[in-house]
């Protein structure tokens, strides 16, 4: 994940599949190989806990992602901070990081749409009308949603200051189940990964030009705290998830210097979702603070 993105996602829940005791099925959607480590203790709680099944759509192929591969080019035996280079390679290496660090998370298929990556850029317009091929995107995840039913969908929030990759993946996401049949589509929210001593709390009431990103409330309405202890004298908590994830995206050098940031990742309730699926998503959250660790004696 680029050191300047906003740790912000959004998670999308379909209520007419989630039903009491049943596993929850999950698809991610983002834009970036290493966007999923916004979510990661959630997503590894799912399938770790609740015996979920999390799949993930890659939007894009990740080759813009060279800048900071200086110390991983001795790991790969290539100079992948030349752009050239990092280019060709990158969108193979970065499949496999991503997949190393789905393994530990738990992600179950991966669906990689290869659209190009071009560079950072606050400009979602750009990508969505000139760059990738956004009919064939929102079909293919169309054609996945309502195959694999999924009950929940993450991706990131688009927040104004967030990369217009992330802004464009989730656009597309909105879109896509906006474009459903009631009875088929996801509920959306968002999600902004936060400190507990976070003093300015983020406000996001959508991104202009795009109503579907609305979220009247200004806030989020759900939290994971990754924070929550367990293991030998309470010593361990949901951050060691995170971090070894992060340490797997080794070309992303900047990503590692972020590790043990994050307390919170806070779920965001789009507008379009149906507030009848709020009891629901309640009882989601509510098993996500327990954990079933065996408590040992030494
Ligand atoms: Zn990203």
């Amino acid at each position: 994940m680029r050191l300047l993105l906003s740790y912000c996602f959004a998670v999308i829940i379909s209520i007419n599949i989630l039903t009491a005791g049943e596993p929850p099925k999950v698809l991610i959607i983002t834009a970036h190989p290493d966007d999923e480590t916004g979510f990661a203790a959630t997503v590894y709680k799912v399938t770790h806990e609740l015996k979920g099944k999390v799949d993930l759509a890659l939007v894009t192929n990740g080759e813009a992602g060279f800048k900071y591969s200086t110390l991983a080019e001795d790991i790969y035996g290539a100079e992948l901070t030349d752009e050239a280079v990092g280019r060709e390679l990158l969108p193979t290496i970065r499949k496999k990081e991503i997949m190393a660090g789905g393994k530990i998370i738990g992600i179950h298929n991966y669906y990689f749409f290869d659209q190009k990556d071009t560079h950072y850029t606050l400009d979602c317009d750009t990508v969505l009308h000139q760059v990738w091929n956004v009919t064939w995107v929102r079909e293919k995840l169309r054609e996945l949603i309502l195959r694999e039913q999924y009950d929940y969908i993450f991706c990131l929030l688009p927040t104004p200051e967030t990369h217009g990759h992330h802004k464009a993946a989730t656009i597309l996401a909105l879109e896509t189940v906006s474009a459903l049949l009631p009875e088929q589509r996801p509920i959306v929210f968002g999600c902004s990964v936060t400190e507990k001593t976070d003093t300015t709390k983020t406000k996001f009431t959508g991104l202009d030009g795009f109503p579907l990103t609305a979220v009247k409330s200004g806030k989020p309405s759900f939290m994971f705290d990754r924070t929550q202890k367990f293991g030998y004298k309470d010593n361990l908590n949901y951050k060691v998830i995170v971090n070894w994830l992060i340490a797997e995206h080794k070309s992303q050098g900047t990503m590692q210097l972020a590790m043990n940031r994050g307390d919170s990742e806070n779920f965001w309730f789009f507008d379009i979702n149906s507030p009848t699926s709020i009891p629901k998503i309640e009882q989601f959250f509510e098993s996500l603070k327990k954990n079933n660790f065996k408590k040992k004696e030494y």
